[in-house]
């Protein structure tokens, strides 16, 4: 960054930048994973058929669900078995071995998300949940949703829930590029000081914490305003290419088991069989 120019999280006042690439964090991290899911799911149109949702995906959606239905609660309403009601609610079937895997899951999580919820401080409301964010990057409008903002003495924090079966890595939040994004926009969005973010592993109850600072908030925007510049570029390639573009290799890689986009990749089917409904929540051998 020169003297002249401003921070990336400054941009959006400087009228050279006001005809943004929209996109999300997701996006940009599928385009990471691997360029050529990042045209499936963005830009081949209509979109190629994807696998059914899996029983760990499932859980993902439900548990987020649950506890964002929670804060609307009175806050004497906000009990085990209310949180029960809203989780029996929202539960599908779907991904799970069958009707008896599903409800020992079914209850499992409930008695998951009930711990965690008695780890918390339920009475004080949460300055925002699921609220929608967004913020001028370089040449990007950044967009995003976030789980939950929490307003600790006037410091605003970023939580965001975890749900995987694995533990969470201890640099999960540091390095987060998303986290980085939603505490900038919110700064921003609320002119309030917002630097701290938070993973919460909702079936353990741990917190991953890390406290940003200025220059590691605006390192995290450059990469973000770098990997648009990709973005760009490939999608440039598509509208004159098509599919024939060589913009978007295959990536072969663990990820491929449990790709929704894998049946229209040879490369990837090649990396290892798919992964069976259910074992993102109990792994297999196979
Ligand atoms: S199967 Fe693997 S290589 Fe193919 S699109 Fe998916 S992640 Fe990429």
């Amino acid at each position: 960054m020169t003297a002249e120019q401003p921070a990336l999280h400054q941009q959006f006042d400087d009228p050279i930048y006001r005809r943004p690439y929209r996109a999300s964090p997701t996006r940009l991290l599928t385009y990471l994973d691997c360029p050529r899911r990042y045209r499936f799911a963005y830009l081949d149109r209509p979109t190629p058929t994807k696998v059914p949702p899996r029983a760990h995906t499932v859980v993902g959606v439900v548990v987020h669900n649950v506890l964002r239905d929670f804060w609307d609660l009175a806050p004497g309403q906000r009990t085990p078995d209310a949180v029960a009601r809203s989780l029996a609610a929202a539960w599908s079937d779907v991904g799970f071995r069958d009707p008896a895997h599903s409800a020992t899951w079914r209850s499992r999580i409930t008695q998951e998300v009930v711990e965690y919820l008695r780890g918390i401080d339920r009475d004080i409301q949460p300055r925002g949940v699921e609220r929608s964010v967004n913020l001028p990057v370089g040449r990007a409008l950044l967009t995003g949703r976030i789980d939950r903002i929490d307003d600790r003495g006037g410091e605003l924090v970023i939580v965001d829930y975890k749900t995987s079966r694995k533990p969470l890595d201890d640099s999960a939040a540091r390095v987060s590029l998303p986290l980085a994004f939603y505490a900038a926009a919110v700064s921003r969005l609320f002119r309030a000081r917002c630097v701290t973010v938070e993973l919460h592993h909702v079936p353990t109850g741990e917190v991953i914490a890390h406290e940003h600072t200025d220059e590691s908030l605006d390192r995290k925007l450059a990469e973000a305003d770098s990997i648009v510049a990709d973005l760009i570029d490939v999608d440039q390639s598509y509208e004159q290419q098509g599919a024939a573009s060589t913009a978007f290799p295959p990536r072969p890689g663990p990820l491929c088991r449990w790709c929704d986009f894998r049946e229209h990749c040879p490369e990837g089917q090649a990396a290892g069989p798919a992964a069976l409904p259910w074992e993102g929540l109990e792994p297999t051998s196979a």
